[in-house]
């Protein structure tokens, strides 16, 4: 199979006919055999409807149906589990994405070798309270994770699929979808210039908590599990260390200023009257801290199922066994 095209979708059942109707011509025009997921994210409008009688009409549509909303992420996540054909496309359901794009996504996977092709919204048809936040967003994306993206969360993407059989994408992590590819060693990451419309039914499906909170968070942990996932200790240690050094330095500072002043019969203030006391304790405690945090990390790191899961891309004349990796 050339194409997996998954679909993630709440509450989208006005633009679902449109849609399929639209990648099943470009589809055929182009030749590709193909699949088209839906993944029902626990719509309670008529799309799980809409979606039986699309499969009913192309037996190359496929539904699959969460018991209640889990989010993007977790749609994505299961429709690339599913996902048969050697290009995945994913593509947001109102209609903002264009099926246009799927003959070049597909190609630039195929004949350019890139495992991500990223859409990139340069002429976006959003209102500025979206456009602004994502133009800082993506800024910081880029200066946190030194991928060159301009467009990090565009919905419209096209991987290798062995890219997304490959990374686990959850909470609000679809927006990062090109981070974690490039930490689980996917370097070829391009971007090409998309269409974009502007919500032709409905409403958003995100609110700014998920923006601006949930979002930067997931962020965090992806940088953080993908540099110290594996070696936490490196991480708190290294941090607690030096906070501990400095903070042990100040005090024997204080204490040997303080013999000195004894020594040359000079009256001296109490230590603890000198502000630098308290920093010096702070520092210290904090160290230690985050030292058994980090000890407390390993531990925890140590009995994942999951921590001799290293990615492996090739092997060359060895028997596939039931290790578990993914
Ligand atoms: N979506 C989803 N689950 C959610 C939220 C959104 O499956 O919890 C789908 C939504 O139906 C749409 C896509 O994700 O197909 C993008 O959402 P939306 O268009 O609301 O985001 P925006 O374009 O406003 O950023
Ligand atoms: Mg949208």
């Amino acid at each position: 199979m050339d194409i997996t095209v998954v679909i993630p979708l709440l509450n989208e059942d006005e633009s679902l006919s449109e849609l399929e109707a639209w990648i099943r011509r470009v589809m055929q025009k182009h030749g590709f055999s193909y699949e088209v997921l839906m993944v029902d994210d626990g719509s309670t409008d008529n799309s799980w409807k809409v979606i039986q009688g699309l499969t009913e009409l192309n037996p190359n549509v496929k539904g699959i149906k969460f018991r209640r909303n889990y989010g993007k992420a977790a749609a994505l996540h299961t429709g690339f589990q599913d996902a048969q054909g050697d290009v995945v496309i994913t593509m947001d359901a109102d209609l903002q994405d264009s099926p246009d794009e799927i003959p070049e996504l597909y190609r630039m996977i195929m004949e350019d070798g890139y495992d991500l092709v990223s859409g990139w919204k340069k002429e976006r048809h959003d209102p500025l309270s979206k456009t602004i936040p994502t133009k800082l967003y993506n800024g910081v994306t880029r200066l946190m994770t030194g991928i060159k993206l301009n467009d990090m969360n565009c919905g419209l993407k096209a991987y290798k699929n062995e890219l997304v059989k490959t990374i686990e994408v959850y909470g609000e992590m679809h927006r990062y979808i090109p981070v974690i590819a490039k930490w689980a060693g996917f370097k070829n990451i391009g971007e090409k210039v998309v269409q974009h419309q502007a919500r032709k039914f409905g409403v958003t499906k995100f609110g700014s908590l998920a923006r601006f909170i949930r979002g930067p968070l997931d962020l965090l942990s992806i940088v953080f599990v993908g540099r110290f996932g594996k070696r936490p200790m490196h991480f708190f240690g290294s941090i607690g260390s030096i906070m501990f050094v400095v903070g042990f330095g100040l005090f024997f500072y204080l204490g040997a200023s303080k013999l000195w002043s004894l020594y040359n019969g000079v009256v001296a203030k109490n230590i603890a009257d000198i502000s630098w006391f308290y920093l010096a304790l702070t520092s210290m405690l904090i160290g230690t801290m985050l030292f058994c945090t980090g000890f407390l990390a390993e531990m925890v790191s140590r009995n994942s199922p999951h921590r001799n899961a290293y990615l492996i891309e090739t092997k060359i004349g060895i028997k596939e066994n039931n290790h578990a990796h993914h």
